[in-house]
């Protein structure tokens, strides 16, 4: 077919006053708004256009091109307008085996915490009310006082997340002074946090000291100068370094602070408050221990390894604390009534922590182990054989996961997946048709196997993910 033929086609697609007449498009939900079935509609007959300019559509005048065209623009733009009404931030399920998976929106709450946002959601709260003397209260009242009580600490404050937590501290207490930082602890985490850089946004001027893999406790000691402001420990959260190494400790750094009169800050980046050795894990400072060992100051994150919300969770004495409660940057990065919610309940759970392994799923995936899992496997593998056994082939294999959000980066987790190789699909394609489903389902794709990881996969959606997986491999079997 010529261009101008092609051309002249372009008169057969139907008006889309047209195609919103048609009972598919009327019979759509009544909560898709007009809107939506309006861009639906032109979207698609933009996309018909340059197909048939482009010789994807071939039309023959004497197959009633103009019916041919109605009918597929109708089926489409249906399709695509309840595509367009489904929440862009969509439930997942991950079956990466990362627990704490950054893209995939890290810790995942427990009830309580679900709970409390719900509740702090639904109607209002005394959020900055002080209910016993009727005056205004502090929005980080029903934190503190739970966090002074698990770390020991004098005085705690909470901002939006540990990135404003370390740049809210730097501001407030080394703003055009000297930060003395080990070479070995410039830690870049994922998405763009790296020590330098928040370090020059405070205003603090870096100065390093050591080498890579050692530094020791009199390259501090040489460093210090009259504008000195403070000595910064770094926890090396997402990388080791292993082999010749000396790491000068926190508990150096706070005789070193002691003997010139320095304020230390150690930046935990996941900060744990359960020793996760006892679990055999690798060993990681706890919260409790940092501020036992008397560092002024500690920041750590709500959503890594404690299970909570998003939140930068600053404990240390109240004389740093309360410079920084004054501070505008503050305001600009305080928290919202769901993460004072969730953070509570969360910190709640840690009072007894025979409970807290119990309820919180960060932890309760982490120390899940493989014995435990052998029934969910065989159980899942067993489904999906019964229902798509002629279109893939499902096993369970052995596999080793990390733990992810930038922690405890050398552990290495042994565990149990479901293998799955697609007979009449590729792996690519139906990886990229389950991250398009609703709930998507990511895994993770080795050659030409997709690996359905276990232990981030939560109880109870065991039966959409064999749902999905299964309408999934029967529809490529068809198109392809
Ligand atoms: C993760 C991490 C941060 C950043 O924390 P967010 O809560 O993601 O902002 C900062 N420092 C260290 C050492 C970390 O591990």
């Amino acid at each position: 077919m010529s261009g101008k033929n092609n051309y002249s086609m372009l008169k057969q697609i139907p008006a889309v006053d047209e195609i919103l007449q048609r009972t598919e498009i009327k019979e759509l939900p009544s909560q898709i708004p007009k809107v939506l079935i309006l861009e639906a509609v032109r979207e698609i007959v933009a996309e018909i256009r340059q197909d048939i300019l482009t010789n994807r559509i071939k039309l023959s005048p004497e197959n009633n091109p103009r019916q041919y065209l109605l009918d597929i623009i109708t089926t489409i733009a249906a399709e695509r307008a309840l595509e367009k009404n489904r929440p862009n931030l969509r439930r997942v399920i991950n079956a990466t085996g990362v627990v704490l998976h950054t893209n995939l929106g890290r810790a995942v709450l427990s009830e309580r915490a679900r709970e409390a946002i719900e509740q702090a959601a639904s109607g209002y709260s005394n959020l900055e009310l002080d209910l016993k003397t009727g005056k205004r209260g502090s929005r980080y009242a029903p934190v503190e006082d739970l966090l002074t009580k698990l770390t020991g600490a004098e005085s705690a404050l909470v901002v939006n997340n540990n990135a404003a937590a370390v740049l809210l501290a730097l501001s407030t207490i080394a703003r055009e002074k000297e930060v003395i930082v080990s070479r070995g602890q410039l830690v870049e985490i994922g998405g763009s946090f790296r020590i330098p850089e928040v370090m020059a946004q405070s205003g603090a001027k870096l100065v390093e000291v050591g080498a890579t893999n050692k530094t020791h406790p009199g390259d501090y000691q040489k460093a210090v100068t009259s504008e000195t402001a403070l000595l910064l420990h770094v926890h090396t959260s997402n990388y080791r370094i292993v082999g010749f190494t000396r790491e000068t400790s926190v508990a150096e750094l706070v005789s070193i602070g002691e003997e010139f009169q320095l304020p230390v800050m150690s930046d935990l980046g996941s900060g744990s408050l359960i020793d996760h050795s006892t679990f055999g894990l690798p060993e990681e400072p706890t919260v409790q221990e940092t501020v036992k060992a008397g560092c002024d100051v500690v920041t750590f994150s709500g959503d890594k390894l404690l299970g909570g919300p998003q939140a930068g969770i600053i404990v240390g004495k109240t004389k740093y604390l309360e410079k920084m409660k004054k501070n505008p940057l503050t305001r600009a990065v305080r928290i919202d009534k769901f993460t004072v919610a969730a953070l509570e309940a969360t910190l709640r759970e840690y009072l007894e922590p025979d409970k807290a392994i119990k309820n919180i799923p960060t932890l309760q995936m982490l120390y899940s182990k493989k014995p435990e899992q052998e029934q969910r496997a065989l159980e899942l593998c067993r489904k999906l054989t019964e229902k798509a056994g002629l279109r893939a082939r499902f096993e369970i294999v052995e596999i080793v996961s990390a733990v992810g959000g930038g922690a405890l980066p050398t552990a290495e987790l042994p565990y149990l997946a479901i293998e799955v190789v697609p007979f009449a699909i590729s792996v690519a394609s139906l990886a990229q048709k389950l991250r398009c489903s609703d709930p998507a389902v990511i895994g993770r794709l080795q050659e030409d196997r997709l690996i359905l990881d276990l232990r981030t996969i939560l109880t109870g959606e065991e039966e959409v993910l064999v749902d999905i997986l299964c309408r999934l491999l029967k529809q490529g079997g068809i198109s392809e």
